[in-house]
């Protein structure tokens, strides 16, 4: 029988795993004609009892694997550590939370299986239960970002994804350190079926996501997946250049025609503020590349285990 191997990262989740493994178990068993099921739980860096109530399930129950990170490296790390383990004929992604529901997966299997898709994918429709402000501007960083980017990345797309074997090893062979899953999915391609459902609310626990987090995040996506900015600051440099050889035309002339009086202070400060600070803003933007250059050149591992069963 096919195998589906299930990835859940789970950092601080020791109030939610316990429904998460119930509802699990239950569409496991819905399924247990057609698919065999092994979970690969990763734990990333928890400071609550996630890790023992992991090994209580892995006690009991044979298909239960696990991954223990020596810290916190963050959801695309345990995603990554997790489809690398992964040894079924599929795989998918869920949280911890509940939030994507385990019922979608029959209709996943189905698209995979019988549509000849190689991947299901899920976006929620709405967001509710979520904060106004953050659903502004998660819809702007979308928008922001399908314009700058190559690839097409859907509104609302969760990390909750049905794939075939073949599209794992695509993903798992992207061994870069800036992840950015989102990006990750979208640049190996394949034939994607999207399925819709409404936002549910989390279980149990809290979110692991502060508005000041979401945002470095999206400026990752931006920067691992667009060289857009920096073409950007190279035209606004170039756009200066005319304005600044307009400026000088302008000045030279009037300065032949009236002499020379020395009144223009104020409008010299202005101009030198100005570009001091677009070129502050350019700079930046080039350390943000260059830094994460710098990052993926020291090739330093994605997660480190502490234990694994
Ligand atoms: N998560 C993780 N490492 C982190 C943050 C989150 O493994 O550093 C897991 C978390 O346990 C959950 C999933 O990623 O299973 C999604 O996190 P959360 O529910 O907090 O995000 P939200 O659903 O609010 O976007
Ligand atoms: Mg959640």
């Amino acid at each position: 029988m096919e195998k589906c191997s299930v990835i859940v990262p789970c950092y601080n989740e020791e109030d939610a795993l316990p429904f998460f493994y119930e509802e699990m178990n239950k569409v496991a068993a819905s399924m247990q004609d057609k698919l065999e099921f092994e979970y690969i739980f990763v734990d990333d860096g928890s400071v609550d009892g996630t890790i023992n109530i992991i090994r209580s399930f892995a006690k009991e129950d044979e298909r239960v694997h696990y991954i223990s990170f020596s810290r916190n490296f963050g959801k695309e790390a345990a995603i990554y550590a997790g489809l690398k383990k992964a040894v079924g004929d599929y795989a998918v992604m869920m949280d911890a939370d509940l939030q994507d529901p385990p019922t979608l997966l029959p209709e996943m299997y189905e698209a995979v299986k019988n549509e000849g898709y190689d991947c299901a994918a899920t976006r929620r429709v709405t967001r509710k239960g979520e904060p106004w402000l953050r659903s502004i501007f998660a819809r702007l960083f979308y928008k922001i970002m399908n314009k700058m980017a190559d690839l097409n990345m859907v509104d609302g797309a969760r990390d909750f994804r049905f794939m075939k074997r073949n599209m794992v090893d695509a993903i798992c062979d992207m061994g870069e350190y800036n992840r950015f899953s989102k990006g990750i999915f979208g640049w190996v391609g394949f034939k994607t079926k999207w399925l819709k459902y409404e936002n549910v609310k989390r279980v149990a626990g809290k979110t692991k996501w502060s508005f000041w987090k979401l945002f470095r995040y999206s400026i990752e996506g931006i920067v691992a997946f667009s060289t857009a900015p920096l073409v950007w600051t190279s035209l606004i440099g170039l756009l200066f250049f005319f304005i600044a050889v307009a400026l000088l035309i302008f000045v030279f002339i009037r300065a032949l025609l009236y002499g020379d009086p020395v009144d223009g202070w104020p409008s010299t400060i202005c101009i030198i503020t100005f570009f001091a600070s677009v070129q502050l803003f350019c700079n930046g933007i080039i350390g943000i590349y260059i830094s994460k250059a710098y990052l993926e050149l020291k090739n330093r591992p994605i997660f480190i285990v502490r234990d694994e069963a």
